[in-house]
């Protein structure tokens, strides 16, 4: 069989997507070959259809036993003898699959790194041909990462102690210099063929929102996307139990997760939302590493996180399948400060010598204001987050929040000098509240207490909204008109720029959202767009073949997504097939699958 009959054949697919070509074809003339390419975007077939070509076994290194589980799972399905050796095993079952490895009978074996150099391992890999070593989250064998593995180093050993050295393919999502070249060093890649796609995800939508009432928000939202499935970030343990109750108390259902839960209970919400048993997941940052669900609709960020990395990475958890999600950021006031106080206390670099800690924080606080800047930027979101990783996109996307977004252009530099003036004139010792108050001539007790009532400048912006004066505020900071300090208490301070400010010399425009038609015309377009992707009968069979796939994904004990993904069920709902045919030409059902469940999903159709 050829690449593009084993595609169509097992994974019902009738094309490869950009980058994937390239590598297999590489891997299939002997060369080692380096994927860089952003989440979601297919790098499992890259070594899964060349291991079906190849005469002997591919072995694949993957850092999670979730994660090879689920690979594991979604070949059986597809009709590919696939097999894991990892701790998970009992010895008894560890011992059968390397038996039945040893007859031929996984063309794929995936292996956790720490079994590699032991002895049954080795004597297994000394007694059949090993024709490939795909490493997976290659970015593991880096410490520059935030996954390092020291058990990645093992891969190296292993491959020299082969008697015959096999292509060695890695695959990652991480995009740095660093990265890459310790991939390339530290796994000895001969001449690799380096393939980095572009990191966009044309199929999210990004979204920057501060509403006064953030749960709220969520609410509206879940209210508004019944039945999809999603994750709601939070940055501390105390929010997710405070989300996440609050959304169990509202009906929703809703599951946590977070480091200070037992391992039973994590386990246990972590395979209910997996399992689509649980629509949304509220979780921390330690919630997602591993996790390939394919049909998460939406993430949402009740905060702000530490840096974009964290964020593309998390907000990238949507859509993997292709479809359509979104990626909201909910903005809040204290967040920054939450994250410096991270900043300040983390324990990670606690054994680290003065100086190197000293710039370690200096770079984590940098890349705390790169973040923040995306939360105040009225320019494409995705344009930001491309710039960040090195790359250029359009400039207007027309799926970010900003692209949809009427803005206009306003002169604020009256009111740039009176806050900067009230800062100055005070003293450069009050936080942002105080000035803020003061400039719109509040009476509360503070400001008579400090008898900011005889400031200069108070009461001097008394007929701006409150909202609107916290923005010209962020807009100082982040032109460097004024700074905030952060030893403990947040004061406002001059910076830079200010003087220049004060001498008439530069003015101060925001581009501001329009006040009236932005709220309307916003809801139109989304709209538009969500009338286009399904008729009111094609939801109607969307819900009736998700229920149909949730029945069969249960009798084969494998989570929905694995059965068919989302894309591949709205695929069906377009096309509507009524044979064998014109079901197997539906983009995502193979062969295999077709037989194992293909004429329940044609009933399904013929029947709504
Ligand atoms: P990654 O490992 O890069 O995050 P995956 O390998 O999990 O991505 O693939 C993401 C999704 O894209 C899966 O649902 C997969 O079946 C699908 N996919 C991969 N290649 C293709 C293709 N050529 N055509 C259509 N869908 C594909
Ligand atoms: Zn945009």
């Amino acid at each position: 069989m050829d690449k593009q009959e084993i595609l169509k054949k097992y994974f019902g697919y009738d094309q490869f997507r950009s980058g994937q070509e390239v590598l297999i074809d590489s891997i299939l003339a002997g060369r080692d070959v380096l994927g860089i390419m952003p989440t979601g975007a297919g790098k499992s077939l890259c070594y899964q259809v060349p291991a079906l070509m190849m005469d002997g076994i591919t072995l694949v290194i993957s850092p999670l036993i979730s994660l090879m589980k689920d690979q594991v799972g979604a070949l059986n399905q597809a009709g590919i003898h696939a097999a894991f050796l990892n701790s998970s095993l009992t010895v008894s079952q560890y011992y059968k699959a390397l038996s039945y490895a040893r007859a031929g009978r996984y063309p794929i074996i995936y292996v956790a790194p720490e079994r590699l150099l032991s002895e049954e391992f080795l004597d297994f890999a000394d007694h059949v041909k090993i024709s490939m070593v795909a490493v997976d989250e290659a970015h593991c064998v880096s410490q520059w990462g935030q996954d390092f593995r020291p058990s990645y180093l093992k891969i190296t050993e292993f491959v020299s102690r082969l008697r015959e050295r096999p292509v060695v393919s890695a695959f990652t999502a991480t995009a740095t210099r660093e990265v890459r070249d310790d991939i390339i060093r530290i796994l000895k890649l001969r001449e690799p063929k380096v393939l980095t796609t572009g990191f966009d995800r044309p199929n999210l939508y990004f979204g920057v929102a501060s509403p006064r009432d953030r749960y709220g928000a969520v609410r509206d939202y879940l209210d508004a996307h019944p039945g999809a499935s999603g994750i709601v970030y939070c940055l501390t343990r105390k929010q997710v139990e405070e989300v996440c109750g609050k959304l169990q108390r509202d009906g929703f259902p809703a599951v946590r997760y977070h480091a200070g839960l037992s391992d039973g209970e994590r386990k246990k919400n972590q395979d209910d939302f997996i399992y689509d048993r649980a629509q949304i997941m509220v979780a921390t940052n330690a919630f997602g590493m591993g996790i390939d669900k394919s049909n998460v609709r939406f993430v949402i960020h009740y905060n702000m996180p530490k840096n974009m990395e964290s964020y593309y990475q998390e907000a990238g958890r949507a859509g993997r399948d292709g479809e359509p999600a979104e990626c909201i950021l909910l903005y809040g006031g204290q967040d920054v400060i939450t994250n410096q106080l991270f900043i300040e206390n983390n324990q990670d670099n606690i054994e680290l010598d003065p100086e190197t800690r000293q710039l370690v924080m200096e770079r984590d606080r940098e890349r705390l204001r790169k973040m923040t800047f995306y939360c105040f930027t009225r320019d494409c979101l995705r344009e930001y987050i491309l710039r960040y990783f090195g790359e250029y996109g359009s400039c207007s996307c027309g799926n970010c929040s900003n692209c949809l977004t009427n803005f206009e252009t306003v002169d604020m530099t009256e009111a740039a000098k009176a806050i900067t003036g009230c800062v100055a004139a005070s003293g450069q010792r009050y936080g942002v509240n105080v000035i803020l108050d003061t400039v719109h001539g509040s009476a509360g007790a503070k400001i008579r207490q400090y008898r900011m009532g005889e400031n200069p400048w108070y009461g001097s912006l008394k007929e701006m909204p409150v909202y609107r004066l916290r923005q010209v505020m962020n807009e100082l900071q982040l032109r460097g008109f004024l700074t905030v300090t952060n030893d403990g208490y947040a004061v406002v301070k001059l910076g830079e720029q200010a003087i220049a400010l004060q001498a008439g010399e530069v003015k101060v425009e925001m581009k501001l959202a329009r006040e009236e038609p932005r709220g309307e015309k916003k809801k139109e377009v989304r709209k538009k767009k969500k009338a286009g992707a399904l008729t009111e009968a094609e939801e109607e069979l969307f819900e009736r073949l998700r229920a149909l796939r949730m029945e069969i994904a249960k009798e084969e004990k494998v989570p929905p997504y694995i059965v068919f993904s989302d894309k591949t069920l709205m695929n069906m709902c377009a096309a509507r097939p009524r044979t064998r045919e014109e079901m197997l030409a539906v983009s995502g059902v193979g062969e295999f699958k077709f037989r194992k469940y293909g004429e329940r999903f044609l009933r399904a159709v013929m029947e709504t």
